[in-house]
């Protein structure tokens, strides 16, 4: 039982690690990558208490991108969460985010809704990672929307009123961070950005050429279609497979379970294969 991809109240979820894992175990989980978004704080605490349960616990982040202008989720796992470099990118990552709220929240001032810089920050446990979730929580909590889902199709998706375009890190550099330290970088959830074939095609071809090494071919609620065509696409460009729930809290809108992934496509070569403690048993190269 794998799940490779979930956060905790280091970024934009609503347990502590601690919590994390041992909601993972309770439900069966084995191994857990803990993947916060561009922050690795939480990874300590987490290995402690999956220590605890008998758990396998893996380094993992989920760092922020901007690929051709468009926001994409690159995740590192089985890193060295004190290497340099990582840390300087991630540092850098998370430089701007109070901006981008003050900038956020003057546009959804202008749509009549006022509070959001200060009731967003109110809902972060880490004022450095305060995230769109946190903006989403803020307006389900006054009425302005239903759910989260609601709150990114009316005010905080791509494109509508209250977006902002940021630039993260680019591809190159969160992929030479992660293998810098020791790492595998997989492209998160690649069935969410919405992208044209060419568009994946070319993302799937760039960031295997900067040495880039997987794909979640599982996320979250993706149904079985969904595993099956993306385990063609990672078959088709030489890409490992990973699956996380990309858990942010108990009964969340997707309605995945933190610690349980489906079992991946039979074509798959699955990225915990080539984890450091298992590749040196096995004798495997990526
Ligand atoms: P940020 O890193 O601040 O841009 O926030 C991105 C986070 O918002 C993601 O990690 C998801 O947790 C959440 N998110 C983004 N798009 C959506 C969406 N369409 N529906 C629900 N949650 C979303
Ligand atoms: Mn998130
Ligand atoms: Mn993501
Ligand atoms: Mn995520």
């Amino acid at each position: 039982m794998i799940d490779l991809h979930c956060h905790s109240t280091v970024s934009d979820g609503a347990l502590s690690p601690a919590e994390v894992v041992r909601l993972a175990h309770a439900n069966g989980s084995t191994v857990l990558a803990l993947t916060d978004h561009d922050h690795t704080g939480g990874l300590a605490q987490a290995r402690a208490e999956a220590a605890q349960c008998g758990i396998r616990l893996i380094n993992g982040v989920e760092i922020s991108v901007t690929w051709r202008g468009r926001s994409v989720h690159i995740v590192g796992l089985d890193f060295d969460e004190d290497n340099p470099a990582l840390q300087t990118l991630l540092a850098q990552v998370r430089k701007g985010r109070l901006e981008r709220l003050a900038a956020i929240a003057a546009k959804l001032e202008k749509k009549g809704i006022g509070g959001a810089y200060e009731g967003a920050l109110a809902l972060a446990a880490n004022p450095e990672m305060v995230s769109r979730t946190h903006l989403a929580e803020f307006l389900i909590q006054n009425g302005h929307v239903r759910n989260k889902q609601q709150a990114f199709t009316k005010y905080l998706g791509e494109g509508k009123p209250a977006s902002v375009v940021h630039e993260w890190a680019a591809l190159s550099d969160a992929v030479a961070a992660i293998r810098g330290a020791g790492g595998l970088a997989v492209i998160a959830h690649p069935m969410r950005y919405g992208f044209s074939a060419t568009a994946k095609r070319n993302l799937f071809e760039e960031f295997k050429e900067l040495g880039g090494q997987g794909m979640e071919v599982h996320s979250g609620n993706c149904d079985k279609n969904d595993r099956l065509n993306y385990a063609l696409l990672a078959e088709r460009y030489g890409l490992l497979a990973s699956a996380g729930s990309d858990f942010h809290r108990p009964n969340d809108y997707s309605g995945s379970i933190l610690g349980a992934c489906p079992q991946l496509p039979a074509n798959c070569r699955p990225v915990w294969d080539y984890f450091k403690e298992t590749k040196a048993a096995a004798g495997k190269t990526v």
